[in-house]
């Protein structure tokens, strides 16, 4: 069986790690808070690495999901580092909802040492994790995607080569500004129906009947704002992350994006104001706050 190792073990990696586990691969697994990596080694028969280098040691296929790109080069020097323990010939699937230009860097010091990278960031929340649901968003080789697909397919069920090295990141951060985008517009149209005595489970049946209708207003708004629970399953902090990205590949484009380049700076603005791990629907306490107005 393939041997894998996944490298981060947050809120999505750990239910990825965990699929990859139950699917029966040879899995290693090493996590920066080390009682992460322990606690997950104890609820499945993964190995325990000590380092990153001790982790992707023998490793066919490494499998990396941290907040960032720039967290993943961060691994690849020193005794420790990635570089020290990859094998030629191994291959590198970062799920990191990363940067395309630093996906490319990482993808370049890669090859210089014969490992092949493909940027796999993934989208359907940590309960589609759980479920093996993810859509993957590959960027890389074909070739390379292939030898990937089996692990892929342990977590993921929709998975789609973009394009080239980068292609995957760009693609998952114009979604997740998409889904931005979806969450501020419908906080501000219901707080001002909420204002106008419009009960917002009204305005919500009305709009899911309707073409304003979206993923937010079908699941976010009714399961996280209407019931005040607001979960924390996607850090805040990490969507303020994407929307940079994408408000740059905008730029980058020359396409001309008012829309974008908002919605980011309102998101840095909720992230500076509801702090690290504040989760990303969260964001509509500031259009409360703005408004005067709750939601309910
Ligand atoms: P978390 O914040 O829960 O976890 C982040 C992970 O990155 C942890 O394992 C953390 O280690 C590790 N990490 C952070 N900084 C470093 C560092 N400097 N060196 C080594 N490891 C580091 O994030 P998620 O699991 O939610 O997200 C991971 C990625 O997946 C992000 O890019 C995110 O945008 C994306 N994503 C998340 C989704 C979600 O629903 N949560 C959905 C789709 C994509 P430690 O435990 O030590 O802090």
């Amino acid at each position: 069986m393939t041997q894998v190792a996944f490298l981060g073990l947050g809120a999505i990696g750990w239910p990825m790690a965990r699929r990859v586990a139950d699917a029966g691969f040879e899995l290693t697994v090493w996590n920066r808070t080390a009682a992460r990596t322990r606690d997950f080694a104890a609820a499945t028969k993964a190995r325990a690495a000590t380092s990153p280098a001790d982790a992707v040691r023998g490793a066919e296929v490494v499998v990396t999901c941290l907040s960032t790109s720039k967290h993943v080069a961060s691994l690849l020097d020193g005794a420790d580092g990635l570089l020290a323990g990859l094998a030629r010939g191994a291959l590198f699937v970062d799920c990191t909802s990363g940067d395309p230009a630093t996906s490319a860097r990482i993808a370049e010091r890669l090859a210089a040492q014969g490992v092949a990278y493909i940027d796999a960031p993934v989208s359907g929340g940590t309960s589609g994790a759980e479920q093996g649901t993810l859509t993957v968003m590959v960027g890389g080789d074909r070739a390379a995607l292939d030898r990937a697909r089996p692990v892929l397919a342990s977590f993921g069920k929709k998975i789609v080569h973009c394009g080239g090295v980068g292609a995957g990141d760009a693609v998952k951060a114009m979604n997740n500004a998409m889904l931005a985008i979806h969450v501020w517009s419908t906080g501000e149209c219901l707080a001002a129906l909420s204002r106008m005595g419009v009960d917002p489970r009204v305005a919500l049946d009305v709009v899911n009947a309707s073409s304003g209708r979206s993923n937010t207003s079908e699941n976010l708004f009714p399961q996280r704002v209407l019931t005040r629970a607001f979960p924390r399953t996607f850090r805040l902090a990490l969507l303020d992350k994407d929307l940079g990205i994408a408000a740059a590949v905008a730029r980058e484009q020359n396409v001309p994006s008012p829309i974008l380049q908002l919605t980011a700076e309102l998101f840095r603005m909720a992230h500076a104001e509801l702090g690290e791990e504040a989760d990303h629907v969260e964001a509509v306490r500031v259009i409360e706050r703005l408004a005067g107005q709750e939601i309910a």
